[in-house]
């Protein structure tokens, strides 16, 4: 069975490198009946703060990232950790050494001055126990001299490291605290992790980790890292270029399912698909499908793609996210009466709409009340002449009998009658029907707010 896990450090807000690697280790979980996991990787006391912590669950929420059992917190388990390490020390896998830190820095110096590795080598590695001076000592990992580490990557491929490039890793500190390599390694191998699937970031980790898990005897897990996101110029990714939280991107209005869709294009691909659902990418998404090379952010392509799942969504789900939207930016919720106008109207708001606010602005038609407000724009189109030709428009309209055919037909004679085009007379009408210049159809506003409210706006403009 496959087990994957995200880990964040709760250092910050759910950034989108983190949103994408959660994502990844949930396909690849959810598509194969395995289980996703979540750590939240909070043993540096002074950076880790709950409120990333529950800005880092609010974000995975949002996305619809739901994991596996409890949340682990790898502070907690520093007692296990620390018990591994004394494990090792039995083993003698790994060795107590009492270098101080003058006697580092000693040693380096000298190596700098003579032009050899300045990594350390303790002079305790191969220390009898019975010299060991009643002093603190870390413990160390006895990594191999020579010969090399292999990381069999499945994004990367085989990766060599040559033993003598890793020296020999404090494992446990001399005030008896376990380091973050420890407690990855322990807790990965405790929670059962078959894929770590993570940042391309830690990919050197990955040599130091496999030596942890070697000298445990525990099966190895399978490592994919993938490359980090650039921005659009292949630059690290900037805040312009798109390096926010999860939570900035639900404030612009990004659908959960379109953010979902763009981010598992974001250095993954499926032949030429870029508009896929949910089922589809759990069944599709593998590792083999994960680039080598960095991908780009593009918020035009986010844009697209949040436009497709935007027409493609459910009434009642796209009215669930609104709700969402408006609460997370705090704006007010919608009445009963503008839920109901919307949910009549989203049928000519999705299309074209690439984000919420986008189907709230073109939706404004029935978010607002009568007599309308025009804009500066809309006001525009209601100049005494139009308002004049709404006027003698609306007994036109009286006996219609208000279908899209016989709307187009009456507002066709009438604008024949005036000596224009119908396209002559939208401008106003939108004006008058919306207070703005950008709306759906205008047969489509006139459709969704029925006969009696729409010659009541009209009437009102009119006057
Ligand atoms: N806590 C690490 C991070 O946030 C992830 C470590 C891992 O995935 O192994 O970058």
């Amino acid at each position: 069975p496959v087990v994957t896990r995200f880990a964040p450090s709760p250092t910050g807000f759910l950034h989108i490198g983190g949103a994408r690697t959660a994502l990844f280790n949930w396909l690849f979980a959810r598509g194969r009946g395995g289980q996703f996991l979540l750590r939240i990787e909070d043993t540096d006391r002074a950076r880790s703060t709950p409120e990333a912590t529950e800005a880092i669950l609010k974000g995975l929420d949002w996305l619809g990232l739901d994991h596996d059992g409890e949340v682990v917190s790898q502070a907690a388990r520093a007692e296990r950790h620390a018990e591994v390490a004394r494990a090792l020390l039995d083993r003698g896998a790994a060795y107590k050494c009492f270098s101080t830190q003058d006697e580092i820095e000693a040693f380096r110096e000298a190596a700098r001055a003579e032009k050899r590795s300045t990594l350390f080598v303790s002079p305790w590695r191969d220390a009898d126990p019975a010299t060991h001076p009643d002093a603190p000592y870390v413990i160390r990992l006895r990594t191999p001299l020579d010969g090399e580490t292999v990381i069999r990557d499945e994004v990367q491929g085989e990766v060599t490291i040559r033993n003598d490039q890793l020296d020999d890793m404090i494992l446990l500190r001399s005030d008896g605290t376990p380091v973050y390599m420890l407690a990855v390694v322990v807790d990965d191998h405790d929670m059962g992790v078959t894929h770590v699937i993570r940042g391309d970031d830690h990919l050197n980790n990955a040599a130091r980790q496999m030596g942890i898990y070697t000298a445990m005897g525990w099966d190895l897990p399978v490592y994919a890292h993938i490359p980090l996101i650039h921005g659009p110029d292949g630059k690290k990714l900037s805040k312009r270029h798109g390096a926010l939280g999860a939570d900035e991107y639900q404030k612009m209005g990004y659908p959960a399912a379109g953010m979902r869709n763009y981010l598992a294009r974001l250095g993954w691909s499926h032949g030429d698909d870029e508009f896929f659902t949910d089922a589809q990418a759990r069944e599709w998404f593998d590792l083999a499908g994960i680039g080598k090379s960095p991908a780009r952010f593009d918020f035009k392509k986010l844009e697209n793609i949040c436009g497709q799942h935007i027409a493609a969504a459910e009434d009642a789900a796209l009215l669930q996210e609104i709700d969402a939207f408006l609460e997370v930016t705090g704006q007010l919720p919608l009445t009963e009466a503008q839920r109901d106008g919307l949910g009549r109207a989203l049928y000519c708001l999705k299309e074209r709409a690439k984000t919420l606010p986008e189907v709230l602005e073109k939706g404004h038609f029935v978010l607002t009340e009568t007599p309308v407000e025009p804009d500066a724009k809309a006001a525009k189109a209601l100049d005494t002449v139009s308002r004049g030709i709404l006027g003698s428009l609306t007994p036109h309209l009286q006996n219609a009998s208000w279908t899209r055919e016989d709307l187009e037909a009456v507002m066709n004679r009438f604008a024949e009658d005036q000596g224009t085009k119908f396209g002559k007379l939208a401008a106003p009408l939108r004006a008058a029907l919306a207070g703005r210049a950008a709306t759906p159809s205008v047969f489509d506003m006139m459709l969704v707010l029925g006969r009696d409210e729409t010659l009541n706006r009209l009437t009102h403009a009119a006057a």
